[in-house]
């Protein structure tokens, strides 16, 4: 189970190093108000996605899975004046509370939200010809990571980093075999496939990190494409 510690130690190292500032607080605040469920990413993974934006020199950011905007606005923080964060989301009172944070945390401007089951909005994208990305972040519905992954290589070049959220779900991961009726066995089966994905695509150069912290046990997974 969950040691308090891990709750403690992020909310130190948040205090600490991470400076969640007054905006990021209160869109998370607001999401909760009004009622969507408290699964974005802790302060310290939201800040890793800022420094990943900016080591990688990433001026466009493919995110699938806005919820209310709070990794958005990291990844909006770690881009350069000019980028363009485009952010995929399913649920439309979602993308509305999104919004609202984002232009409370002055990236507005810079954030493009596409409303809509991202299976359906990724090929609009490419079709617009919105690509390359530099940076695309997968945290959506579970069940389509490999489909993600595949639409992620269409709308990448050569040197994109993809990173996959919540790939370890507490261990879970390892349940391969779980019977079709177990609510979980869809989103791990998903994980799984998405995983094997970026182990065997000759197209991509993956690893992925356990982590514990304020969410439990959890993990991330980074690819790079060649
Ligand atoms: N990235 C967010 C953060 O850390 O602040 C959290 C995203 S939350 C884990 C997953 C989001 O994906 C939810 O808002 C959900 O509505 C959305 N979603 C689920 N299925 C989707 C789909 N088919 N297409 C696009 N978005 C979807």
């Amino acid at each position: 189970g969950a040691d308090p510690r891990w709750s403690a130690v992020d909310q130190y190292l948040t205090e600490t190093l991470v400076g969640e500032d007054a905006a990021l607080a209160e869109g998370k605040r607001a999401a909760h108000a009004a009622g969507l469920p408290a699964i974005e990413v802790s302060a310290p993974q939201g800040k890793l996605l800022m420094l990943i934006a900016r080591l990688t020199g990433a001026r466009r950011v493919l995110e699938i899975g806005t919820l209310g905007g709070y990794s958005t606005t990291w990844l909006a923080r770690g881009i350069p004046d000019g980028g363009e964060v485009v952010t995929c989301e399913y649920e439309p009172r979602h993308a509305e509370v999104a919004r609202e944070n984002l232009a409370r945390a002055g990236v507005g401007d810079r954030v493009s939200i596409r409303v809509g089951a991202a299976l359906e909005t990724l090929p609009r994208l490419a079709a617009e010809k919105s690509g390359p990305f530099d940076l695309v972040f997968i945290d959506a519905d579970k069940e389509n990571n490999r489909n993600y992954i595949e639409w992620a290589l269409r709308l990448a070049r050569p040197g994109t980093v993809i990173v996959v959220d919540n790939v370890v779900r507490g261990g879970s991961v390892l349940e391969a075999d779980l019977p079709a009726g177990d609510p979980q066995a869809a989103a791990i089966a998903g994980i799984r496939d998405g995983l094997a994905l970026l182990g065997s695509d000759d197209r991509l150069d993956a690893t992925a990190l356990q982590t514990v912290g304020a969410k439990g046990w959890g993990g991330f997974a980074f690819a790079v494409v060649r």
